[in-house]
C-alpha cells in the first residue's frame, strides 16, 4: 500500500498552465522530496495527488487504483498541514481525534488510536493541554497526530517546517526521518529547502516550472545532475 503513479498529469489554471505533463512513480515506502524554487508547482501537484484540486488532463493511480476526479477522503491519503491548523480551544486529545469522531468511529478504539499516536510521538504527557501551552515542536507533532490516526497508506507534507526557527526546523526534520523509519509509510515532502530534500529523502523530485527535471536519490543529484539547473539547485549554498 502507497504506491502512487502520476501519468501525463496536466493542471492549468484558466489560460494559464502550471503543470504541463508530469510522469512520476511513487513506490510503497518511499520518502519521496519535491524540491523547487517558489512557484514552480510542488503544492499545486501534491494538491492534485490529495484531491483538492483536480487534474485538467492525466491520471493519478493510487496502490493501481484510478482516483482521478474522486474526493480527497476517497484516497487514503492525509495531508499534514502547519501546527498553526489546530484548533486552539481543544484538548491535545481532541486534535488528534478529531478525524475519527468526524468519521463516527466507536469510542474505545479512538481512544486507542490516539493513545498510540501518542505515544510514537512523545505527547503522551501533553493529551490535556492545549495547543497554546505546547512548544512549536509538540504542536507540529499534533498535526500528525491527526493524520497518523487514520493510518493512511501515504503521508503528504507541504513546507511543513517554514513557519519554524533553524534550530527547531533541524530538529523536526530528524523527527520526521525517525516516523517515517518506524511507519515505514510512503511520504510525499514539499519543501524549497536543498538541506531538508538532501537529509530526508530516499528519491528527491526536482521541479521547475511545472516540469520534472531530474528525479533520483540525494547522492545521484548530488554526483550526476542531469543539467545545469538540478546542479545550481542541489549545489548551491543556503
Ligand atoms: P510552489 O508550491 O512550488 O511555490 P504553487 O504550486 O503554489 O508553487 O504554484 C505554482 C504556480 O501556479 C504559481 O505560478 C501560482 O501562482 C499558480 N497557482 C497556484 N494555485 C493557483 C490557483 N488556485 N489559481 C491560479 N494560479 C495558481
Ligand atoms: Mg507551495
Amino acid at each position: 500500500m502507497g504506491n502512487i503513479q502520476l501519468k501525463k498529469v496536466n493542471k492549468s489554471f484558466g489560460a494559464t498552465q502550471v503543470i504541463p505533463g508530469i510522469d512520476l512513480m511513487i513506490n510503497e515506502g518511499e520518502f519521496v522530496v519535491f524540491v523547487g524554487p517558489s512557484g514552480c508547482g510542488k503544492s499545486t501537484l501534491l494538491r492534485l495527488i490529495a484531491g483538492l484540486e483536480d487534474t485538467s488532463s492525466g491520471t493519478i493511480e493510487i496502490d493501481g487504483r484510478d482516483v482521478t476526479g474522486t474526493a480527497p477522503a476517497k484516497r487514503g491519503l492525509a495531508m499534514v498541514f502547519q501546527s498553526y491548523a489546530l484548533y486552539p480551544h481543544m484538548s491535545v486529545r481532541n486534535n488528534i481525534a478529531f478525524p475519527l469522531k468526524m468519521a463516527k468511529l466507536d469510542p474505545a478504539l479512538i481512544d486507542k488510536k490516539v493513545t498510540e499516536a501518542a505515544r510514537v510521538l512523545n505527547l503522551t504527557n501533553y493529551l490535556d493541554r492545549r495547543p497554546g501551552q505546547l512548544s512549536g515542536g509538540q504542536r507540529q507533532r499534533v498535526a500528525i497526530g491527526r493524520a497518523i490516526v487514520r493510518e493512511p497508506s501515504a503521508f503528504l507534507f507541504d513546507e511543513p517546517l517554514s513557519n519554524l526557527d533553524a534550530a527547531l526546523r533541524g530538529t523536526m526534520r530528524l523527527e520526521i526521518s525517525e516516523l517515517h523509519h518506524q511507519l515505514k509509510t510512503t511520504m510525499i515532502y514539499v519543501t524549497h529547502d536543498q538541506v531538508e530534500a538532501m537529509t530526508m529523502a530516499d528519491k528527491i523530485v526536482v521541479l521547475n516550472a511545472g516540469n520534472i527535471e531530474q528525479v533520483g536519490s540525494p547522492l545521484d543529484l548530488y554526483h550526476r545532475p542531469d543539467n545545469i539547473f538540478v546542479a545550481g539547485f542541489i549545489g548551491s549554498p543556503r
